[in-house]
């Protein structure tokens, strides 16, 4: 009888062989579970035969392979997204994994903005809107980056990043994609970190609301905007250290005093800047 079940037990676990016993398709792993408003997940995919694919919040991401021959995505966190549980899904072949994340509201306050009607007409043109929106979502596989990113003028931050907005008392629908750093017309704005121009807008182009506007690719998703500038000292397609003098911080655009909004973008969403300040990828 214990022979016969013996028996029994060895034919289901050779017809029924449990899946990964043994062989691992691939590791997920996280390198932090829960994240606030306007930060990002570092995920990475070691072992895969080829490129992951990646869902996280209704949408897809591209992975970019390491040197090492893992795969990375930096996914951030819009900072109106829902606070609570989320579900990572990646595939590679038939193979199959997920972790749950955890979002946490940062709880940046909500400023309330009355505008008067001209200004509530003040809108940004087609132009801007369009050639902006294509530059931040440049994905190059190739990481442009390189060694720690920095801050692109001196001084203070005088708006913080993700101040929710709600204008003439209406939803909160918008708020501050990037930091405001206060400085002097005229001062140099450097790039953060090693990468490519993407864009240069000027007012006279139609960049009306975001004034004279530099965007930079570094590569695997990772973009930042320089706006309001004085002047532009780079061209479209040209590549730049990091620290390299791009242009001069100005008041154009949609701007009270002259001051510098820079802005870190994953995948054509907006993180929070400080958070790349010192830091490599
Ligand atoms: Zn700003």
């Amino acid at each position: 009888m214990i022979k016969l079940l013996t028996l029994l037990l060895l034919l289901a676990a050779v017809a029924f062989p449990e899946t990964g016993c043994g062989e691992e398709p691939f590791q997920l792993s996280v390198a932090h579970l829960e994240r606030e408003q306007g930060q990002f997940f570092i995920v990475t995919v070691t072992g895969a035969q080829g490129e992951p694919e990646l869902r996280f919040m209704d949408r897809s991401f591209q992975m970019f392979r390491q040197p090492n021959n893992s795969w990375r995505a930096l996914l951030p966190v819009e900072n109106l997204a829902p606070p609570g549980s989320h579900t990572i899904l990646v595939r590679q072949g038939v193979y199959e994994k997920s972790l749950t994340l955890r979002v946490t509201a940062n709880n940046r306050p909500v400023q309330r903005i009355t505008l008067d009607t001209t200004k509530r007409t003040l809108k940004a043109t087609e132009t801007e809107l369009r050639r902006v929106k294509a530059a931040l979502h440049t994905e190059t596989p190739e990481p442009l980056f390189a060694g720690t990113f920095m801050r692109p003028v001196e001084g203070g931050t005088s708006s913080l990043y993700g101040l929710k907005r709600s204008y003439n008392d209406g939803p909160v629908e918008s708020y501050h994609k990037g930091i405001d750093i206060a400085a002097q017309k005229g001062t140099s704005v450097k790039s953060t970190a090693k990468g490519r121009v993407v864009l240069t807008g000027r007012v006279e182009d139609g960049f009306q609301v975001h004034g004279n506007t530099i965007i930079i690719d570094h590569g695997q998703g990772v973009t930042t905007i320089y706006m309001h500038l004085s002047a532009i000292k780079v061209k479209e397609g040209q590549s730049v250290e990091a620290g390299a003098v791009i242009g001069n911080v100005g008041n154009t655009g949609i701007s009270t005093a002259p001051h510098l909004h820079w802005g870190t973008y994953l995948y054509g969403t907006s993180v929070d800047p400080e958070l790349f300040e010192g830091y490599s990828l």
